[in-house]
């Protein structure tokens, strides 16, 4: 403090003698700065950043390689800048705050930077090509999994040619425990990305002559013993075409095969195959060595949509939970991958509704990892794949609902009573979309899915009569297209535990694995 305060004296010094020289101004004239009023340091905005630059000032930085024994990984699929803040603001105006000040789970972690996402041939990427840079190291194509960027999107022969190992593989290589979460089907392109090299991530239950789909990918997988812990949904992918679930719809697979009996046939007593929440909680993490749990056809529901499910399915944070009980069981630490995969859906549907409310999800699913696990020896990354069209604009008041309409403040600053009106004489919301199905009022209705039957409606509506806050609204956008498209801008990156200062900075998509694979010690 003492040196600190004397170069400080010596700028001063220098600079008054300097001035002095110029004769722009004598020391003599000069007042000295104004001190702060008491107002100033006594405001919670003051002292807040205070005692915030007092944490940061005293962080450790465990900078040696190989001491994260385990890594979690989770992607907001989707997940882009404006999901994260209109969530945030959705999360803390469900405690009754105004929101803008709230923090997710994540936000409070001590490091974070950005990531550009673009493929190796598209400017505005896909989720295949980007959570294969993420966990191969590499950029590929838009629409394949874990092959290099030579090999065309379907080139069967090529895709076998080019494979690419992943931080998964390399974990269990190095005997580690491993797992993989997603509210979207289990073959999706982000969890699939963990363990399947196709050049085509629509494989997922069928691929040409001389190549393997993802599902028969991810029951043979032969590095280590396979994953141990998987849970999601996609049960369709591993079930023949003659068989009929619980939930009543029948598999996908032509090749009669069921892969669900071959896991249970490879893995015996020890494991343990779930489809239901029942038998979700019915899981005894002590006598269970490997989990599969598949509870839905396709995709799990929409976290606000949970309740409506035939045969009732766990949320993502109650997933996370039961993931890290059981890859923790091991001695040699874990890799473990947890997507948020319909926050993405919810925004291609165009109801930010959904998005969000599937981001909050995804932000108690991390602060699951974040209570049960220790900053020494688990890193813990949290990021997006891609963005989206998504916008927050217009000038709300302070504490305006997010998912509401434009309230602005009046010439004082102060809340108006009622919602500004645009150049067209019509009320707007805050939360918009660039592109994509645009405009319809389904109420109450809580899956998005259900917009596929509602006609299509680009450019404005007049919503005086409409509450923008339900379930059920869809936000107006401005270019038709069947379907509300991913954003190309970058995305951020939220750490902590060994090497998560690595992700401070602008980075490469492909840059994470390289954060991993060396605070893991995953190629030593
Ligand atoms: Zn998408």
């Amino acid at each position: 403090m003492k040196f600190l305060n004397s170069v400080l004296a010596l700028g001063v010094a220098t600079t008054i003698a300097a001035c002095s020289e110029s004769g722009a101004s004598t020391a003599e004239t000069r007042t000295a700065p104004p001190a702060l009023s008491t107002d100033q340091r006594n405001s919670t905005w003051y002292r807040d950043a205070q005692s915030r630059l007092q944490q940061a000032s005293q962080r450790q930085i465990d900078n040696t390689p190989g001491a994260a024994k385990n890594i979690i990984l989770f992607v907001g699929d989707g997940m882009g800048i404006s999901t994260v803040t209109a969530a945030r603001i959705l999360a803390g105006q469900q405690q009754g705050r105004t929101g803008e000040e709230y923090q997710l789970s994540f936000e409070q972690m001590p490091f974070a930077g950005l990531i550009k996402t673009y493929n190796t041939n598209q400017q505005t990427s896909d989720s295949a090509g980007t959570a294969s840079a993420l966990m191969t190291g590499v950029k590929t194509k838009a629409g394949v999994l874990n092959v290099d960027e030579t090999v065309a999107r379907g080139d069967c022969k090529a895709g076998l040619e080019h494979p690419l190992t992943t931080a998964l593989d390399l974990a269990e290589l190095h005997g580690k425990r491993t797992g993989i979460i997603s509210t979207a089907r289990i073959t999706h392109a982000t969890p699939a990305s963990t363990y399947a090299k196709v050049p085509e991530r629509g494989w997922e239950y069928q691929a040409p002559e001389g190549c393997r789909d993802i599902a028969a990918q991810l029951v043979e997988m032969d590095r280590g013993d396979g994953i141990d812990v998987i849970l999601g949904g996609g049960r369709r992918a591993f079930i023949p075409q003659s068989v009929t679930d619980l939930e009543g719809e029948k598999g996908k697979r032509t090749d009669g095969r069921n892969l669900v009996q071959e896991w249970k046939n490879r893995y015996g007593a020890a494991a343990t195959y779930i489809e239901d929440e029942k038998g979700f909680k019915a899981v005894d993490a002590a006598k269970t060595d490997k989990l599969l749990g598949l509870f839905q056809p396709s995709h799990m529901r929409y976290e606000s949509d949970r309740e409506n499910d035939k045969a009732g399915e766990p949320s993502l944070s109650e997933m996370t939970a039961k993931g890290l009980e059981l890859v923790q069981k091991g001695e040699d630490g874990y890799f473990m991958l947890v997507e948020g995969g319909r926050i993405d859906h919810g925004h291609h549907a165009g109801n930010a509704y959904n998005a969000l409310t599937d981001a909050v999800e995804f932000a108690k699913a991390v602060q699951v990892a974040m209570d049960n696990t220790s900053t020494e020896d688990t890193l813990i990354i949290v990021t997006a794949d891609h963005s989206h069209a998504f916008t927050m604009a217009g000038y709300p008041t302070r504490g305006n609902p997010i998912l509401g309409k434009v309230i602005g403040n009046d010439e004082h600053g102060a809340p108006q009573d009622a919602p500004q009106l645009a150049a067209d004489g019509k009320p707007y919301t805050t939360l918009g979309y660039a592109n994509g199905a645009g405009f319809a009022d389904l109420g109450d209705e809580t899956n998005s899915d259900a917009r596929r039957d509602a006609p299509a409606h680009s450019g404005r509506v007049d919503l005086t009569e409409i509450d923008t806050t339900k379930p059920g609204f869809y936000q107006e956008s401005l270019v038709p297209t069947g379907s509300e498209t991913h954003g190309g801008e970058d995305v951020g990156i939220w750490a902590r535990g060994p090497g998560s200062h690595l992700l401070t900075g602008t980075n490469e998509q492909n840059y994470v694995f390289h954060v991993m694979v060396r605070s893991g010690g995953l190629l030593d």
